[in-house]
C-alpha cells in the first residue's frame, strides 16, 4: 500500500462514541497502532489513539491529516484493543476515553521534542538574529542554543513552521531530540545474591571457612532455591558474608545482580520471605486444580474461598511460577491501600526482577518506566491496584485478584469499571485463568461459583492450625448506664482491655466512623447542622474545634448557630474515633494509645510511624477506622474490640449488610494471627442482625444464605442487573426536570419489556455534593442485553447541557 492511501482509525479522547478516520501527518511515517496522535477535531486539537488502518472513506469526504504523532512506540499491545472495545461497549463509555483511562497518567507529558542548535547552525543563522516575523522563536533559539519542549510543540503543530525545522535539520543546523519528560527517575536498586546450580550442589573442598559459612547461610535463607536474597540481609545474618561473596561469585557459585529495591512500609531494607519447605494439604489440592487449569491453556475462572491465614499467598506464588514456566505472563491485583503490601514483598522474594509494580505511590516517570518494561516483556509479573488491570501485557495467562470482594476494585468516577469483573473478562479474551481469592467473597462471585460460572476452591484451615478467634457479641441496649444512653465501652470490653494491658498484650479498637461526635443537634428544632452544599450532617472535630463536611471538605467553627433556626443551643450526639480516644485515655491513663484514621494520617510518615509503633510494641491500644482492617499483620494483637458494629448498617445502600459482614470478618481476622489465641468483642445495638451474627460465628454460608434470600425477595443483584443514571447540575429544578424527562422516556421505551423496572428518578442520598444537585434514575433488569440497550437509547444523542448525565453500569455505591 502506498503511503498516501493509508487511512488511520483513531479513537479520540472526547465524548464521541464512533471512531474517526485521519491521514498520517504529511511527510511522516505513519504511526503504528497503540500510539497517540494529536488530531484536529471541530477547531480543537485532541489526543487520539491509533487503532489501525481504517477502510477508505466515502469518495468526496475530506479526510484531515493528524497534526502530530506523539509516540513512536505503542503504549499498549494491539491485542488489547479487543479488551478496550468490549469495555467501551459494556460500560457505554467512548473508546478513546476508555484508552485514556487505561494508560498511566504519566504518559500525557512523556515523549517530547527539543530543538538544539548545532555549531554549524549557529554560524549559518548568526546573521538572521532579529526581526524575522515568520519565525518568532528564532531569537530564543539563537540566544539560548535550544528550544524547550513547550515552544517546540507549538511550532511542530504548524505545518509551515515545522517545515523550517525539518529543512534546517536536514541542513545540519539543528538536531531534534526526542526525550522523556515527566521526571523519569530510576528506582532504587539493591544488590541481590542468587545461588547457581553449582552453588546448590556440594561445595568445592578448597573453600575457606568464611566462604563455606556464607554459602550455608545463603542456602538457609533461600531454602535451597535459586531465588535472589538481598545482600544486606545476608550481611546482617553473617558479617563475614560481604568479603566472601566476591570469591563465591568469581567461582560461579552465586550470581550478584542489581534488582529494584523493594522496601517494606517502614522504609526498611527489603523484606525477604523465604519459600516454605512444604505446602499444606489444602494448598496442594487447590494448587493442583489451578495448575490443571493453567496447563489447559484456555479460559477458566476460579474462586478461591479461604479463611484468613490459610495461606492463599503461597498458592498465588506457586500458581504464578507455573504460569511463567508455561511461558505466560501474570497479573496480580491487590486492593488500594496506603501501604505497599506484604504480597509485593512475597512476590519480590520469589521472582525478583521479573516484577513490575504499578501502584499509586509511583511518580509519573516511574510509572512510565514500569509501563515500558511491561510492554518490552522485561517484567512478566505485574502487581498493582485496580488500574493495573490495564497493564500492557500481551497474553496474560494468569490474573489473580486478591481480596476480590474489596470495594476499591470499583472505580467511582469517569469510566466506572469493576476491575474484578474486568479480570475475568481479560482472562477470557486472553485464554487465561482468572483466580479470585477472598475469605469473604463478594455475594455475586460466590453465586457465580455455585451456579457453575466460576469453579469454587475451598481452604478452611489456618496454616499453623490456629483456631479463628472466639467472638463475643454484646448487646449495647442491655447495658445499664446512668444517662440511659448506650455506653461507648461495655463492662465486658472495659475488663478485657484492662486484662490485656496488664498481660502486656496489644488491642485494636475499631469504629468505622471518624471525628469526635457525629453531628451537632439543635435543641430547639431537633435538626442537625448540615453542610450548605452537600446537605449531609457535618461532623464535629473537637481537636480542631470545627465542623467538617466529609464529602466536600466544607468547614465551619464549632461555635456556630443552627443552620435551620439560628439557635445557639447545639448538643453533640453520636461519637467517632476521636471521642473513643479521649474516653480511653481517661479510663486507662497508663496505656499507650494511638489512633489511625484519616485525621491522624494526613501524612504518610505519621501513619507509618504509628504502625511501626504497633510492630515494635510501643503502643498498647490502637484505635482506628476501616483502614486498620486491611492487610496488616500484627502478631501481638490478642484483643479486637468493635465499638458499634451497626454503624455501617445504616447507610442507604442495598449492600450495607454485605459490607458490614465483610468489615467485621476482616477485623476479627486481625486477632490471634500470632502464637497466642485471639479474642474479639463486638458491641452492637442490633446484635441479632444476620450480618453481625454470621461474622461473629465465622459463618460465611449463613451470611450468604440470608443475604441471598433478601436479594431475591427485593430482586437486587445477583438476581437482576442495575444501571444507575446520575444527573447533576447547579440548578435543582433543572436537574429534577431532566431526570424526570429521562424517567418518562425510560418508562415509555420499556413499556412492553416485562424484565425491566424503572426506579425513580429520586434525589440521590447525597442530594447535594460540592454545590451540585444530584438525582438518580435506577434501571433494573433481568436481561442484561435489553437493559443495556434501553440505557443506550436513553443516553444516545444527548446534548451537553447544564445537567450532566453519567452512566454507572453495575453500580456499587448508591450514595
Ligand atoms: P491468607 O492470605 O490466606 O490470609 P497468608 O498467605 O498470609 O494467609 O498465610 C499466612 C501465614 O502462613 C503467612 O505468614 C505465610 O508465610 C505462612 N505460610 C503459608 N503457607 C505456608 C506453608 N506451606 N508452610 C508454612 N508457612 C506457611
Ligand atoms: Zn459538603
Ligand atoms: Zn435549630
Amino acid at each position: 500500500m502506498s503511503k498516501a492511501s493509508i487511512f488511520l482509525e483513531v479513537a479520540v479522547a472526547a465524548p464521541i462514541h464512533q471512531t474517526l478516520t485521519y491521514l498520517p501527518p504529511p511527510d511522516e511515517e505513519p504511526p503504528t497502532p497503540g500510539c497517540r496522535v494529536l488530531v484536529p477535531l471541530g477547531g480543537r486539537q485532541v489526543t487520539g489513539y491509533v487503532l489501525g488502518a481504517a477502510s477508505p472513506p466515502e469518495p468526496g469526504l475530506k479526510i484531515k491529516p493528524c497534526t502530530e504523532i506523539i509516540d513512536r512506540l505503542p503504549l499498549f499491545p494491539p491485542e488489547m484493543l479487543g479488551f478496550f472495545r468490549w469495555i467501551a461497549e459494556y460500560y457505554q463509555h467512548p473508546l478513546g476515553e476508555v484508552i485514556k483511562t487505561a494508560l498511566p497518567a504519566g504518559t500525557t507529558s512523556t515523549s517530547s521534542r527539543r530543538v538544539i542548535l548545532t555549531a554549524a547552525g549557529a554560524t549559518a543563522l548568526a546573521g538572521q538574529s532579529g526581526a524575522d516575523k515568520t519565525k518568532p522563536w528564532l531569537p530564543v533559539l539563537l540566544s539560548r542554543g535550544e528550544l524547550p519542549p513547550g515552544p517546540t510543540r507549538k511550532i511542530w503543530r504548524q505545518a509551515a513552521q515545522r517545515r523550517f525545522l525539518q529543512k534546517w535539520q536536514a541542513a545540519g543546523w539543528l538536531t531534534l531530540v526526542e526525550e522523556l519528560s515527566g521526571g523519569a527517575t530510576k528506582s532504587r536498586q539493591v544488590t541481590c545474591v542468587t545461588l547457581t546450580a553449582s552453588g546448590l550442589a556440594a561445595p568445592p573442598h578448597d573453600l575457606k571457612k568464611s566462604e563455606l559459612k556464607t554459602l550455608d547461610i545463603l542456602k538457609g535463607l533461600a531454602r535451597g532455591l535459586t531465588v535472589p536474597v538481598p545482600r544486606p540481609q545476608l550481611a546482617r545474618a553473617y558479617s563475614g558474608a560481604r568479603p566472601a561473596l566476591q570469591v563465591l561469585s568469581d567461582r560461579g557459585l552465586v550470581t550478584l545482580t542489581e534488582l529494584p529495591l523493594y522496601r517494606d512500609p517502614f522504609g526498611e531494607p527489603p523484606l525477604f520471605f523465604p519459600a516454605p519447605a512444604c505446602l499444606t494439604d489444602e494448598q496442594e489440592t487447590v494448587l493442583a486444580e489451578i495448575e490443571r487449569s493453567l496447563e489447559r491453556g484456555e479460559f477458566s475462572a476460579l474462586l478461591l474461598h479461604g479463611i484468613t491465614g490459610c495461606g492463599k499467598t503461597e498458592v498465588y506464588l506457586r500458581a504464578s511460577a507455573r504460569a511463567l514456566a508455561l511461558g505466560r505472563s501474570v497479573l496480580v491485583l491487590v486492593p488500594e491501600i496506603a501501604l505497599t503490601t506484604q504480597l509485593e514483598g512475597h512476590f519480590f522474594s520469589r521472582f525478583g526482577r521479573d516484577i513490575a509494580l504499578l501502584h499509586s505511590g509511583l511518580s509519573p516517570g516511574e510509572r512510565y518506566d514500569q509501563w515500558q518494561r511491561i510492554i518490552r516483556g522485561e517484567a512478566r509479573i505485574v502487581i498493582g491496584a485496580r488500574s493495573a488491570i490495564f497493564a500492557p501485557l500481551a497474553h496474560p495467562g494468569l490474573i489473580i485478584v486478591d481480596e476480590e470482594h474489596d470495594s476499591s476494585y470499583k472505580q467511582e468516577d469517569g469510566l466506572r469499571y469493576q476491575a474484578r469483573d474486568l479480570a475475568v473478562l481479560r482472562a477470557s479474551l486472553a485464554g487465561g485463568v482468572a483466580l479470585l481469592g477472598s475469605a469473604t467473597p463478594a455475594l455475586t462471585s460466590y453465586q457465580h461459583a455455585l451456579n457453575g460460572k466460576y469453579r469454587l476452591l475451598n481452604m478452611t484451615r489456618r496454616v499453623g492450625g490456629q483456631e479463628l478467634p472466639e467472638v463475643e457479641v454484646i448487646d449495647l441496649q442491655q447495658v445499664k448506664t446512668v444517662s440511659g444512653r448506650p455506653p461507648l465501652f461495655s463492662p465486658e470490653l472495659t475488663t478485657a482491655l484492662k486484662q490485656n494491658l496488664a498481660a502486656g498484650d496489644q488491642s485494636l479498637i475499631f469504629l468505622n466512623r471518624r471525628g469526635y461526635a457525629s453531628l451537632l443537634l439543635c435543641r430547639a428544632c431537633g435538626q442537625p447542622v448540615r453542610c450548605p452544599s452537600c446537605a449531609i450532617s457535618l461532623t464535629l472535630h473537637q481537636a480542631r474545634r470545627e465542623l467538617l463536611c466529609h464529602y466536600c471538605g466544607f468547614t465551619v467553627t464549632s461555635q456556630t448557630l443552627c443552620s435551620n433556626c439560628r439557635s445557639p443551643e447545639l448538643v453533640p450526639i453520636g461519637f467517632g474515633t476521636e471521642k473513643l480516644e479521649s474516653e480511653l485515655r481517661t479510663m486507662l491513663p497508663e496505656a499507650r494509645i494511638a489512633r489511625l484514621d484519616r485525621d491522624t494520617t494526613m501524612k504518610r510518615r505519621d501513619f507509618l510511624a504509628t504502625l511501626r509503633g504497633v510492630h515494635d510494641r510501643r503502643i498498647d491500644i490502637l484505635i482506628g477506622t476501616q483502614m486498620i482492617t486491611k492487610g496488616h499483620h500484627f502478631p501481638h494483637v490478642t484483643l479486637v474490640g468493635v465499638v458499634w458494629a451497626d454503624a455501617s448498617l445504616n447507610l442507604p445502600d442495598f449492600r450495607a449488610g454485605e459490607r458490614t459482614f465483610q468489615i467485621l470478618s476482616q477485623v476479627t481476622g486481625r486477632a490471634g494471627r500470632g502464637e497466642k489465641p485471639g479474642r474479639v468483642i463486638i458491641q452492637a445495638l442490633n446484635p441479632g442482625h444476620y450480618a453481625i451474627a454470621a461474622a461473629s460465628n465465622h459463618d460465611y454460608q449463613a451470611f450468604f444464605t440470608e443475604e441471598l434470600r433478601l436479594r431475591r425477595s427485593l430482586n437486587f443483584p445477583p438476581f437482576s442487573q442495575l444501571v444507575n443514571l446520575r444527573f447533576d447540575g447547579a440548578e435543582e429544578l433543572l436537574v429534577r426536570r431532566v431526570a424526570e424527562q429521562c424517567g418518562e422516556q425510560a418508562r415509555r421505551l420499556s413499556r412492553s419489556e416485562p424484565t425491566i423496572t424503572i426506579l425513580g428518578p429520586a434525589p440521590a442520598p447525597l442530594s447535594r455534593l460540592q454545590g451540585r444537585y444530584r438525582w438518580q434514575l435506577l434501571l433494573k433488569g433481568g436481561d442484561r442485553r435489553r437493559l443495556h440497550a434501553l440505557c443506550r437509547q436513553l443516553t444516545a444523542n444527548r446534548e451537553a447541557g447544564p445537567v450532566k448525565l453519567t452512566v454507572d453500569v453495575d453500580p456499587e455505591n448508591m450514595l
